[in-house]
């Protein structure tokens, strides 16, 4: 049997049955990382030793003929944002290059208290600023389908991990994107929660009112399990919530289904809308009802976030100050830093690399006196039209259509050298963001064995009725 294709499910039954034991599966997870994360970068952390103890662990639960619970021996890998206690947690930057997690994020405890084996940390943009994972302090990832391709980003390690059978399943997380748009390079599945349906507690901030972890997995099936596990209140996350929306199975008959005319417009790839257009047919020919919408203040989105995304980051990175966390001149010996100032100048300039430098200014300059009211402040207002737009379209439809990304995965290196390509990136994710709402990345085919997603928008903790969709979609139209 090939253990590393199985299922969360399947997985949870092998181990049950003792078809196979947890330390087998972990070891067989281990041993492909072993042999081949050198060409892909995906893992910056193995937790080799803890990862066979937490096996071991399981199988005597098995063996004492415990119940397990369904992820308990799964192997998963964590995007290296979110803290696992006792283990590095980097950010993909430099400045955090020696950072031990003090504490478990609350997220990992959970899916620890189901019993799961953490296999290691995966590779990121610096700060999950990025699309491509080309912004590590630690060498880009590349797209296991294609080695000259990029895995998307920010989350490309998480992704790329799950697409190369390095884990069963794994975590990212999103401000604009970067679960989704990497999930859709790497042909996996991506869920962008609800703001406030996950708690943030123990993810090293990047933008808070935009960040939420979610789940990257094989299967809408497995997507489902893990997030049925990480989501909710969380005392120590005052923007989490506990979701009162119902979850009755969904159907496809009478669906509505909404299709922004501002998403399907030149710039996108024309392979991409064909294989976007061709799974909303297959809905239509179930059932379902499509309509063409408009979300009028889409071409707004990306200047909304990326005066939003930087302001807030500049705010939260002030705290990598030379002296509290990580890397630090003070206590290098070739140091020049002779005064206070000095410290945080030199900590800061030689830590934080390019693109994180970058947002840092883009931020500061928006918040500024003077200019606060001009950038800040008037992002916020468009970002509630944007908000407004979704809205009003759901007032006709029960879900939204996109493609996930306009392209496919790019050369490595293709964008590098122009930020603003970069951002275009996340031309049809960054709005779902800005709006709080769920989104899942799914396959819906291949350019030349290339994956396309299809984004499939909720209301606000809809995730259910996203996900039953998405599984219809997975099991039957592909
Ligand atoms: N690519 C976007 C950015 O660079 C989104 C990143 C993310 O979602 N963390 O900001």
């Amino acid at each position: 049997m090939e253990l590393r294709t199985l299922t969360i499910k399947k997985t949870h039954e092998g181990l049950s049955k003792k078809e196979f034991s947890a330390v087998e599966l972990t070891n067989s997870y281990l041993e492909k990382i072993e042999k081949e994360n050198k060409s892909i970068n995906s893992f910056l952390t193995v937790c080799k030793d803890s990862a066979l103890s937490q096996a071991k662990e399981i199988d005597k639960k098995i063996e004492k003929g415990q119940r397990l619970s369904l992820l308990a021996g799964a192997p998963g890998a964590i995007k290296d944002i979110i803290l696992v206690e006792g283990v590095k947690c980097t950010a993909g930057s430099k400045i955090l290059e020696n950072y031990i997690a003090p504490y478990d994020a609350t997220c990992i405890k959970r899916l620890k208290d189901q019993g799961i084996v953490i296999l290691g940390k995966t590779n990121l943009d610096e700060f999950a600023m990025g699309s491509s994972t080309e912004n590590s302090a630690f060498e880009a990832t590349k797209n296991p389908i294609d080695l000259t391709r990029v895995p998307g980003g920010s989350s490309g390690g998480s992704t790329a991990a799950v697409a190369a059978d390095f884990c069963l399943f794994a975590l990212g997380s999103e401000t604009g994107g970067s679960i989704r748009q990497p999930a859709s390079f790497c042909g996996v599945v991506g869920l962008k929660p609800t703001y406030g349906a996950v708690s943030r507690y123990g993810l090293i901030h990047f933008a808070s009112s935009l960040d939420q972890i979610g789940p990257i997995t094989k299967t809408v099936e497995d997507c489902r399990i893990v997030f049925n596990v990480i989501k909710g209140k969380d005392e120590l996350d005052s923007t989490s919530v506990e979701s009162k929306v119902s979850s009755s199975k969904s159907q496809v008959a009478g669906l509505r289904i909404g299709v922004p005319k501002e998403y399907f417009v030149e710039g996108t790839d024309p392979e991409v809308i064909k294989l976007v257009k061709r799974a909303i047919k297959k809905y239509e020919e179930n059932g379902a009802k499509v309509e063409e919408i408009s979300l009028p203040h889409t071409e707004y989105a990306l200047s909304c976030y990326y005066i939003i995304a930087p302001s807030e980051a500049s705010a939260n990175l002030a705290r990598y100050d030379g002296i509290k966390y990580g890397f630090s001149k003070v206590k290098n010996q070739e140091s020049k830093a002779k005064t206070l100032m000095d410290v945080y100048l030199q900590s800061r300039g030689e830590g934080f690399g390019e693109e994180v430098r970058r947002r840092i200014m883009l931020g500061i300059y928006s918040l500024s006196s003077g200019y606060y009211e001009a950038y800040y402040v008037r992002a916020q207002k468009v970002r509630t039209l944007i908000k407004k737009d979704f809205d009003k379209a759901f007032e006709k439809v029960d879900v939204i259509f996109t493609p996930t990304s306009p392209t496919p995965a790019f050369k490595l290196g293709e964008k590098t050298k122009d930020p603003l390509q970069m951002y275009l990136s996340d031309i049809f994710t960054a709005p779902v963001n800005l709006a709080e709402l769920p989104a899942i990345s799914i396959p819906c085919g291949d350019i030349g064995g290339l994956p396309v997603g299809l984004q499939i928008i909720g209301k606000p903790f809809e995730e259910e009725k996203i996900m039953d969709i998405a599984q219809i979609f997975e099991k039957g139209y592909s």
